[in-house]
């Protein structure tokens, strides 16, 4: 086996932290995994490595408020498989992170990466932290403070960082200057930077337009026709959900509700998205958009339409909800937003669901874009991204439908199953010796 190059300081794991809790976001992983190589009869031990993290990194960050005060924070690091290639994964700002989340998130980045077909592993970090509650001077210090804590751990050629829920371009532009104050010029050491920051072009709405492109070459599949006229209903109106729905919309698709973590919103005819868009970026309430009606937010997933997308957080579509929806497809723009349950009766319900682990890989193929570019001292047109990203999401789809029809299984189970062989494959070249 390899070395993982850990450094000693920044492994001390907490033993609760270790311990399995039931129906936690790394079970739920594991058990769609698990699914997936039901198919593939691999030894226990192959087993064991592609289930488990190859390093877990806990820091503590101590930072003094504008207010002078000094506040502690918990962040993370896990790094899941880099048999394929550097470690890749979003960095999460959010209340609810814990290790055990970032930990499942972190293998998605795996099966993702390899679904993807592109040369890295997978990894995730995050920071226990409301982002709405810190200043942005706040925020900028957490984040170099996250550097200077795992700085020997990452690295443009080993684990690269990119935005995620409640992070974003600045925050990768003070990641990235930080790390060059240790390493000398790095902006390969985290994509997701602005434009003009060594960012790339069609970064920040690669997740959405890439759901879109997904979305198309599902219904193409399936004999359900195009985009065109179709209705969509929207969970999340982040960075991931508002501009797959403004792609939906140019490509002709009806956005009929929207929701976010304060409301709803409902048009039958169809939201006029970018008027939305400058309406949420004016800091008006979704709610309060005068071409809808407010509705419940807890009603989103059971809005009649043709296409079901969850674009915001794990867990959404369970035991309780999944009886509920009345869609015909499911498409996970989000990370793990449909538990092993609820999956289970979207499949008795006949519902398609397109699996994160596809679905989302638009955001990481541009960032693989951004870091190519970034190596090469060079700048991509939008178009050239928008165009490759469009190649890698119609190539991906076509090998998960192959495996789906020749195994007659689950699109999910098909990407998983794409995954893992991609995966194992690279270990077995690499060798464990
Ligand atoms: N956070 C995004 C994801 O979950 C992007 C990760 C990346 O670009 O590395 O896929």
């Amino acid at each position: 086996m390899r070395a993982w190059r850990t450094p000693p300081c920044l492994t001390s794991l907490r033993h609760s932290d270790l311990q399995k809790r039931q129906n936690s976001a790394s079970a739920n992983t594991n058990y769609f995994i698990k699914e997936a190589l039901k198919e593939l009869e691999y030894p226990q031990k192959l087993q064991r490595l592609l289930l488990t993290p190859q390093r877990e990194v806990l820091v503590e960050l101590v930072i003094t408020k504008d207010n002078g005060e000094i506040e502690t924070f918990n962040a993370y690091r896990v790094q899941h498989d880099d048999s394929r290639g550097p470690y890749k994964g979003g960095l999460r700002y959010h209340p609810k992170v814990d290790l055990d989340d970032v930990r499942s998130l972190a293998s998605l980045m795996t099966w993702k990466t390899a679904v993807m077909d592109i040369p890295f592993g997978g990894a995730k970090g995050g920071i226990s932290v409301d982002p709405k509650l810190l200043s942005e001077r706040e925020l900028e210090k957490l984040t170099r403070k996250l550097v200077q804590a795992i700085k020997d751990t990452i690295g443009p050629q080993v684990d690269i960082p990119a935005p995620d829920v409640g992070s974003n371009a600045s925050v990768m532009a003070w990641f990235f200057d930080e790390y060059s104050k240790f390493s000398g010029f790095s902006p390969g050491v985290v994509t997701g930077k602005p434009v003009h920051l060594h960012g790339s072009y069609g970064r920040e709405a690669a997740t959405g337009r890439g759901t879109v492109f997904a979305t198309r070459e599902m219904l193409k599949a399936t004999g359900a026709g195009s985009i065109t006229d179709k209705k969509f209903v929207i969970q999340g109106f982040g960075n991931v959900g508002s501009w797959a729905a403004e792609i939906f919309e140019e490509h002709g698709g009806k956005v009929i509700a929207v929701s976010d973590a304060f409301g709803a919103v409902y048009n039958e005819n169809g939201l006029d998205i970018k008027a939305l868009r400058r309406h949420i970026a004016d800091g008006d309430l979704l709610s309060a958009f005068s071409e809808g009606e407010a509705i419940d937010k807890d009603t989103i997933l059971s809005i009649p339409c043709d296409v079901l997308v969850p674009a915001a957080i794990e867990g959404v579509i369970n035991a309780d909800t999944a009886g509920q929806v009345d869609a015909k497809y499911v498409v996970e723009a989000a990370n793990g937003p449909t538990t092993p349950e609820g999956d289970k009766i979207l499949r008795e319900r006949g519902i398609v669901v397109l699996p994160d682990i596809y679905t989302n890989g638009g955001g990481v193929t541009v960032s693989f874009f951004e870091w190519v570019q970034n190596l090469q001292n060079f700048r991509w047109e939008e178009e050239e991204v928008n165009k490759r990203l469009d190649l890698k999401m119609t190539e991906a789809f076509a090998q998960i439908w192959e495996i789906s029809r020749q195994k007659k299984l689950p699109l999910r189970t098909a990407a998983f199953v794409k995954a893992l062989q991609s995966v194992t494959r690279a270990h077995l070249h690499r060798g464990f010796d």
